[in-house]
C-alpha cells in the first residue's frame, strides 16, 4: 500500500488515500516518488478548473522525481534516479502526488549528474520552462549588455527561476510583481530593479511605446504581454511562457513589423527529450544551489488542498516541493 492524493470528481475536495500497486495505471516503469512540485497547472487540476482531467478518480501532480522501483523499459533499471515533467502526467495520466507512480519510460529523464531529486523538483516544470525561455532568448540574439530583460510574474515559480537564471547569465533583470512586499526576495535572486505590475496593466493604448527591454520572459500573458511587446527594443524577443494574467492577447502586429520583435512560444509538455536534456544540463550548471534552496518550501499531500486555490490566486512565492511520503 502507498499514500496518494486522489480526486474523485472535478468539484470534489482532494483526499489522501491508501492505494495498492494494482490501482496504478499502465506503464513500463514504476517510480518510488520522493518529491513532486506545485505548479499553476496543478492548481487548475486540484480545483477542477480548465477541463484538464478527463477521467476520474485521478492522482494529480504534473512533475515528479524519485528512484526507479521496477522497469520493463530498456533505458531504466531499478535504483536509477529519474525525473519527469509534462507528457500529460498529472492531467491525462496519474501524476506525482503519490508515493508511487507508474509511467512510460519514454517520458522519464535520468536525473542529471549534480542534481538530487529534491532540487530537481525545486526547479521542476517551472525551472524547465524558465530555462527554455532563457535558451530561446539567447538563440534569438538577446545578449548581456543589450539592455534590461524583463520578467513578469516574477515572484512565482517560473518568474523566480527566470530572474535567477537571467541574472546568472549576466543580464540586468527587471522583475515585475504585484507583490512589492517581496522586493528584497527578488533583489536577492538577482533582479536589478523591481517594477509594479500596475505599470503594465490594461490593454495597450498605442501599438508602440518607449523601447525599454532587450527581451522578456513572460509568465502572465493577456494585457501584460500585449503591453510588453510594444516596449521591446528593436530586434528584441519575448518568450511567452504563461497565462497567469489571462490567455488572450489584445496586441497589434506593429511591434513585429516596425521593430522586428520576436514572440517565442515555450512548451514544456511535449518538448523533445534532447532539448529537455540540454535545458536540465544548463540548469545544473548555471543555477546556484543556495539560490534554488532559497526559493523553496516543502508541503505534504494534505496541504495541497489549500495550496491549489492559493497558487491560482497568485499567493505562492517561489516553489513548493511536495513530499508524498511525509
Ligand atoms: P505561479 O507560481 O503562480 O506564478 C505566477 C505569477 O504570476 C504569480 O506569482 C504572480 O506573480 C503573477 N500573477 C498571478 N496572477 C496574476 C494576474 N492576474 N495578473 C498579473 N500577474 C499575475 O505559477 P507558475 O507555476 O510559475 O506558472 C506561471 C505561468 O506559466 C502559468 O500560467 C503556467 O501555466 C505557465 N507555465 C507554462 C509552462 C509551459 O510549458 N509553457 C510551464 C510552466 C508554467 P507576482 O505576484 O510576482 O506578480
Amino acid at each position: 500500500m502507498f499514500k496518494a492524493l486522489l480526486l474523485d470528481a472535478p468539484e470534489s475536495e482532494p483526499r489522501v488515500q491508501s492505494l495498492k500497486e494494482a490501482d496504478l495505471p499502465a506503464g513500463d516503469v514504476t517510480v518510488a516518488v520522493e518529491y513532486s512540485g506545485l505548479n499553476y497547472k496543478d492548481g487548475l487540476v486540484l480545483t477542477g478548473r480548465g477541463g484538464l482531467v478527463k477521467h476520474y478518480p485521478h492522482v494529480p501532480g504534473i512533475d515528479l522525481a524519485g528512484t526507479v522501483a521496477e522497469s520493463a523499459h530498456p533505458g531504466f533499471s531499478p535504483g536509477d534516479g529519474v525525473l519527469l515533467t509534462g507528457w500529460g502526467v498529472g492531467e491525462r495520466h496519474w501524476g506525482g502526488y503519490a508515493e508511487k507512480a507508474r509511467v512510460r519510460g519514454d517520458w522519464l529523464t535520468p536525473l542529471p549528474a549534480g542534481l538530487d531529486s529534491r532540487r530537481a523538483m525545486a526547479a521542476g516544470t517551472a525551472g524547465l520552462a524558465a530555462m527554455l525561455g532563457v535558451l530561446a532568448l539567447e538563440e534569438h540574439g538577446v545578449t548581456p549588455g543589450d539592455g534590461p530583460v524583463l520578467v513578469t510574474g516574477a515572484t512565482g515559480g517560473v518568474g523566480s527561476l527566470a530572474v535567477a537564471l537571467l541574472a546568472r547569465a549576466g543580464h540586468r533583470v527587471a522583475a515585475v510583481t504585484g507583490r512589492p512586499e517581496h522586493r528584497d526576495y527578488l533583489l536577492a535572486l538577482g533582479a536589478g530593479e523591481v517594477l509594479d505590475r500596475a505599470e503594465l496593466a490594461g490593454p495597450p493604448e498605442r501599438p508602440l511605446e518607449h523601447q525599454r527591454w532587450a527581451g522578456c520572459i513572460d509568465a502572465v500573458g493577456g494585457d501584460t504581454l500585449a503591453r510588453v511587446l510594444g516596449q521591446i527594443r528593436y530586434g528584441g524577443s519575448v518568450a511567452a511562457v504563461g497565462l497567469a494574467g489571462g490567455a488572450d492577447l489584445p496586441a497589434s502586429v506593429v511591434p513585429f513589423l516596425l521593430r522586428g520583435v520576436n514572440l517565442l512560444g515555450i512548451d514544456t509538455v511535449y518538448c523533445p527529450p534532447e532539448r529537455r536534456s540540454t535545458a536540465w544540463q544548463r540548469l545544473v550548471r548555471d543555477l546556484p544551489r543556495e539560490t534554488l534552496d532559497g526559493m523553496v518550501r516543502e508541503a505534504g499531500l494534505e496541504e495541497l488542498k489549500t495550496l491549489g486555490p492559493e497558487i491560482l490566486r497568485g499567493g505562492v512565492r517561489g516553489r513548493v516541493v511536495v513530499t508524498p511520503g511525509a
